[in-house]
């Protein structure tokens, strides 16, 4: 049965790198029979806010993988990002992106350089819940569950695995957040011990990324979460040397996306000047994911040798190792009179054949302890967070005081995270927004209680801007300190 897969033209040099690939596609008689949907700037022309009409879900859905061209996001508010919207609507939780240098055709200061950046794809701050809570306060959530780490630190192992990777490292900022981060690490901590073929190792995500730039070649594959991945792949694209030449693959447990790294170029759209190779990656990538490993072979090794040869279009054109600037069509016209041939400097490229998709089973999906089911939860306070303008700090002492009853004790209260009462410091800044902290007497505490405390609170006259339960895990309080507490 010949395969359909969904393709999405998009906008700028969308249509001409699509182009341009789908004919290297067809000449390596991949067989692929395509469906189109429209997405990008032309909906959004048209109000159609999401940038994709409903229809063309099941078109993706149907056919499980898109092969996306670049959008143009339009300016201004009132819009929700279009990749962020079919990455999270498909549960395409892993963003994978291979960044390796082709020098001395491509130049760059690393030409020892194959890294593959494996990101979170749905989580973090991307769950996009933000809320400005007060005049001077904004704040955006930051999620990390842990199923959604197990997957995605699943998928980086397995990843390893199957292509002959030796090192996984991890980047988090557990010294700063302990809870969200630390669950990410401790996540992967755990799941590196049923892969002790692969070396794993955790950095610092500042340091880490400060030594990737410096010396990519010590790295091997990088997994970390949302923010920090989206920022760190794009920083190893660049130093290998284009932004230009990578591909991405948004994975999911039945749908997966394809797509180059760089954006519509609207400054070269039109002019047959747009480089197709992230696209061209992006649809290798493509044909490893369907078992397609020979002609991914093929393709890859036609391009190689198109590199060698020196046939560049403009982006990476130089007289020293370029023979012929080609625009978008010729390149492509290039890479398929090289099909069949191998690159002589690079080494080929030999994807396994029939290789199935990488598939995840979760065993930690309820909490890291719980398969032993002996993880207890025990309500013991509430955070809440108020509103109030005026720097008496021991007014607001006494009025939280006053609230808390007979069933809680007023532990502090913070601003921006640092304790200011009791005994806070005069040199500590504070905005209009308080964190007050308040732990229950006696056990055990219900919701009603913590309702019961809210209304006293009211009552004294408190602007409550929302409430976060205190809980132990097993005995375990989880929940961070305030600064100097
Ligand atoms: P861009 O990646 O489109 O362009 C940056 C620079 O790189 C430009 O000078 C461009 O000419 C060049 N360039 C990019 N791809 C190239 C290629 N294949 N060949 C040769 N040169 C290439 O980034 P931008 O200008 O910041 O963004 C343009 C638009 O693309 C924006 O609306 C942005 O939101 C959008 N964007 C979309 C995606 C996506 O759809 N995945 C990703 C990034 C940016």
């Amino acid at each position: 049965m010949q395969q359909r897969i969904t393709i999405a033209r998009g906008d700028g040099i969308g249509p001409e790198i699509m182009d341009a690939v789908l004919s290297i596609l067809d000449a390596a008689k991949t067989g692929f029979q395509y469906d189109e949907i429209q997405i990008g700037e032309q909906l959004f022309k048209k109000g159609i806010k999401a940038g994709i009409e409903s229809e063309s879900w099941n078109v993706i859905r149907r056919n499980k993988i898109l092969l996306k061209g670049p959008i143009t996001t339009p300016q201004g508010g009132g819009v929700k990002s279009l990749n962020v919207t079919l990455r999270k609507t498909l549960g395409l939780f892993a963003n994978v992106r291979p960044c390796r240098a082709y020098s001395p055709y491509v130049s760059t200061k690393h030409p020892e350089m194959d890294v593959v950046i494996i990101r979170e794809n749905e989580e973090d701050t991307y769950g996009g819940i933000e809320h400005r809570q007060t005049f001077d306060v904004y704040q955006c959530l930051k999620l990390i569950t842990v199923p959604g780490t197990e997957r995605i630190v699943r998928y980086a192992f397995e990843y390893a695995r199957k292509n002959n990777r030796s090192k996984i490292t991890c980047f988090v900022k557990d010294n700063i957040m302990k809870l969200t981060d630390g669950a990410f690490h401790s996540v992967f901590r755990q799941i590196a011990g049923e892969y002790p073929e692969i070396e794993a190792e955790s950095m610092i995500v500042d340091i880490g990324t400060a030594r990737l730039a410096d010396t990519p070649e010590r790295f091997d594959v990088v997994v970390l979460p949302n923010l920090y991945g989206d920022i760190v792949s794009d920083v190893a694209a660049q130093i290998a040397g284009s932004v230009g030449l990578a591909g991405s693959a948004n994975v999911g447990e039945t749908c997966a996306m394809f797509e180059a790294i760089h954006g519509s170029a609207p400054d070269i759209a039109g002019q047959q000047l747009a480089n197709p190779g992230g696209l061209l990656q992006a649809a290798i990538m493509m044909l490893v994911h369907l078992g397609m490993g020979e002609k991914a072979s093929l393709i890859h090794n036609a391009y190689l040798r198109t590199l060698e040869n020196g046939y560049h279009t403009a982006d990476i054109y130089t007289e020293q190792h370029s023979k012929k600037r080609l625009s978008t069509t010729a390149f492509a016209q290039a890479v398929i009179s090289n099909l069949g041939n191998k690159p002589e400097y690079f080494e080929p490229a030999e994807y396994p054949i029939d290789q199935e998709p990488i598939k995840i089973d979760l065993k930690y999906s309820r909490g890291l302890q719980r398969p032993s089911q002996h993880e207890t939860r025990q309500l013991t306070g509430v955070d809440v967070f108020v509103y109030d303008e005026s720097d008496d700090i021991d007014g607001l002492a006494g009025r939280l005081q006053m609230g808390a009853g007979k069933d809680f004790g007023l532990v502090m209260f913070t601003n921006r995270g640092t304790k200011v009462w009791p005994e806070g410091l005069p040199e500590t800044f504070c905005t209009d927004h308080w964190r007050c902290r308040f732990k229950a007497h006696h056990q055990p505490v219900t919701n009603n209680d913590i309702i019961e405390l809210l209304a006293r609170l009211n009552r004294a006259n408190l602007d409550i801007i929302k409430t976060e339960n205190l809980y132990d895990f097993a005995g375990q309080p989880a929940y961070s300190l305030g600064q100097g507490e």
